[in-house]
């Protein structure tokens, strides 16, 4: 049931769903005869090629070759709800891995990091990347997961509404000047902070993106009247202010940086640039050569 929910809440169709709720059959006495003449063909499609998938044995050395395991997840089905199911399945068991055998908790989170985050990141699901490697870190490394989450402090919604809120009064300042933008922000999840603490060799509490914003907008000109209008609102960080626009990285990537400090001694990165910058810097110059 918990399995049929996570694909409901997604939105999936009503033959997903109810294969969700079948889909342990490999643990029981079930012909794929049966379940298609109960549920119908779709289901029993589905039912089968992702008892396949879920069956598969998944030990170190296969993972090794992670990239080969994908590849074969998507030869082996010409429907992408079997990935779906596939994929809300692993993520109800990684976050009940409690109630799993030592042994097999252990096999789970290196899965989920090697074969199913990455899935989830290809298929555009960002949410279920994110909570794929939370779970994960959770489990392997739970020093490391209390020590961030002692630094973060406040749930992912309460970072959310406070983006939300810085959000909000760039929108105002912005429209103020007749500037028109776009804004995105994230609250960096556990798993990235934990993955730049050991990259960098720092602590959480010395890094500064952990909540980001960033503004697009229409013009170079337009960036820096807008990285004026945020140092207007926050004070900025000494040392801090990057211009890649001026000086662009050797990849051609361009942005200006900044971070500021909140009344609430909050910091926010921010990173402001055009929309032609951003299609390259998310896409790459092949991107910037079709448009
Ligand atoms: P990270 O949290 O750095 O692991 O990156 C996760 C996602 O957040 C990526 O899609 C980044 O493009 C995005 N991101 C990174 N920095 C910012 C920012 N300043 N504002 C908005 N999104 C960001
Ligand atoms: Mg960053």
């Amino acid at each position: 049931m918990r399995v049929a929910y996570i694909l409901a809440a997604n939105r999936l169709d009503a033959d997903t769903i109810v294969a969700g709720i079948l889909h342990p059959i490999h643990k029981f006495e079930v012909s794929p005869e049966m379940i298609k003449q109960e549920f119908g063909e779709n289901v029993a499609k589905i039912l089968i090629t992702t008892n396949k998938i879920i069956t598969l044995p998944m030990n170190s050395k296969t993972l090794h070759e992670s990239d080969a395991i994908r590849k074969m997840l998507f030869a082996m089905c010409d429907d992408p709800r079997v990935i779906l199911l596939t994929l809300s399945d692993r993520l109800d068991r990684i976050r009940n891995i409690s109630s799993l055998e030592k042994e097999q908790q252990h096999a789970l989170a290196e899965a989920v990091i090697e074969i199913w985050a990455p899935l989830a990141d290809r298929l555009g699901m960002q949410k279920e990347k994110n909570e794929f490697e939370d779970m994960s870190l959770k489990y392997t490394n739970p020093k490391v997961y209390k020590q961030i989450e002692e630094i973060v402090s406040q749930s992912q919604e309460e970072r959310a509404a406070y983006l939300e809120k810085a959000v909000n009064s760039i929108y105002k300042s912005a429209e103020k000047m007749g500037i028109s933008v776009t804004i995105k922000s994230r609250a960096k999840h556990f798993y990235s902070i934990y993955q730049k603490m050991r990259k960098r060799n720092k602590e959480a509490s010395e890094l500064y993106d952990l909540l980001a914003l960033r503004i697009l907008c229409n013009t170079s000109a337009e960036c820096y009247t807008l990285v004026g209008i945020v140092h207007g609102l926050w004070k900025p960080m000494d040392g801090r202010f990057k211009d890649y626009i001026a000086m662009p990285k050797a990849n051609n990537y361009q942005s200006l940086h900044t971070t500021v400090v909140t009344p609430f001694n909050e910091t926010f990165e921010i990173q402001i640039r055009t929309y032609e910058m951003h299609r390259i810097a998310e896409y790459g110059v092949a991107a910037h050569w079709k448009y």
